[in-house]
């Protein structure tokens, strides 16, 4: 049976939940509301969205690191809330992270070859020719010499280090890698070679990327659909091709407007994205982005927007652009895939 590899349905995380010191009440935070979307085998679905809306903690439900308050995540159709330690452990196989920072996530007394070549050792004891192979060969796989195997983290540049990072995620042939700002530390012409790679790698092995960045000019030239997130929730999930051409949400419009645009001959708008993120503490009525909404109404005030389906296979929260009485009725979930 073929389906999606993962599955998310109405993920939600709330941190601070229950009594604290003295039984005192502990305000929530609500870092992830209600997500749901899916994963093709060999697909890349990109999350992006302003610091603190919530996506690492979606990685880290994803990755099982944190416990969801409900909701569930399903791989390959089973739920891994159900998975035994050790299945566990072969679905952690499965799915590796790459994380912003390489250098505080690399061992800095390891050399790269010893890095890269630990995930499979975890599982498997190589002996010297075999480690040294192993190496060379992930080496190669992010373009890499061998000669750097012998190399220490703090030996190598900024995007060597997150190609260093890469190769240690490709260690144990994972099917999917979840990329969380992977290249948001690198400088520009740094970022477009990783982003190259990554992608030249989905080719060659198949692979599926979640690819998570706060800055969406970062991801107009990867992914086949973007996911928007605002406060937790998303609010527009879209062929990418499609969002960048068109956004319908008023918050996708407003990101697109005010990134920065390295195409100079393409306008650039004043940032229309007025005041801060509201806090995931005391989020706002209704439509949680209605106080930075230069379209919001009465109604985006008092109630919370349902993602809709619209008829070129996106779906959106905005009663504005994608008012529900206008849609023909449909089952949301068969939306949410490719
Ligand atoms: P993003 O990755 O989009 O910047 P995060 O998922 O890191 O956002 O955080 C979402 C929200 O959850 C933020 O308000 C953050 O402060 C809060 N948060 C994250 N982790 C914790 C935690 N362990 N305890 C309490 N709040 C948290
Ligand atoms: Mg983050």
């Amino acid at each position: 049976m073929s389906g999606p590899l993962l599955k998310v349905e109405n993920l939600t995380k709330h941190y601070g939940v229950g009594a604290g010191f003295l039984k005192k009440k502990i305000p929530v935070v609500r870092a992830v509301e209600d997500v749901s979307f899916s994963v093709e085998p060999g697909e890349t679905l990109c999350i992006v969205g302003e610091s603190g809306c919530g996506k690492s903690t979606v990685a880290r439900l994803l990755m099982r690191l944190v416990e969801p308050t409900a909701g569930r995540v399903l791989i390959d159709g089973t739920d891994i809330a159900g998975l035994t330690k050790g299945a566990m452990r072969s679905w952690r196989r499965r799915m590796q992270m790459v994380f912003q920072d390489p250098y505080s996530s690399l061992n800095p007394r390891l050399t790269a070859g010893q890095i890269i070549t630990e995930p499979v050792e975890n599982f498997e004891r190589l002996n010297r020719n075999q480690r040294q192979a192993l190496a060379a060969e992930l080496l190669g796989k992010v373009g890499m010499s061998p000669e750097m195997m012998h190399r220490l983290p703090s030996e190598l540049s900024g995007g060597q280090r997150q190609r260093l990072g890469i190769a240690r995620a490709l260690a144990l042939k994972p099917a999917l890698i979840i990329a969380d700002e992977a290249v948001s530390a690198l400088d520009v012409s740094v970022q477009a070679q990783i982003l190259n790679l990554l992608m030249d790698l989905q080719q060659q092995m198949g692979i599926a990327y979640i690819f998570i960045s706060h800055d969406l000019s970062v991801v107009e030239h990867i992914g086949h659909r973007v996911a928007v997130m605002y406060l937790g929730r998303i609010v527009e999930l879209a062929p990418r091709a499609a969002l960048f051409a068109k956004p319908v949400h008023p918050y996708t419009e407003a990101l697109i407007a005010s990134a920065p645009v390295p195409d100079p001959t393409r306008v650039r708008h004043e940032t229309p994205l007025d005041g801060e993120v509201p806090s995931p503490l005391n989020p706002p009525s209704g439509c949680a982005f209605h106080p930075r909404c230069p379209l919001a109404m009465e109604r985006c005030r008092i109630e919370m927007p349902p993602l809709v389906p619209l008829a070129d296979g996106r779906i959106v929260a905005c009663h504005v652009r994608a008012p529900m009485s206008e849609q023909p009725a449909q089952p949301q979930g068969a939306l949410l895939t490719a």
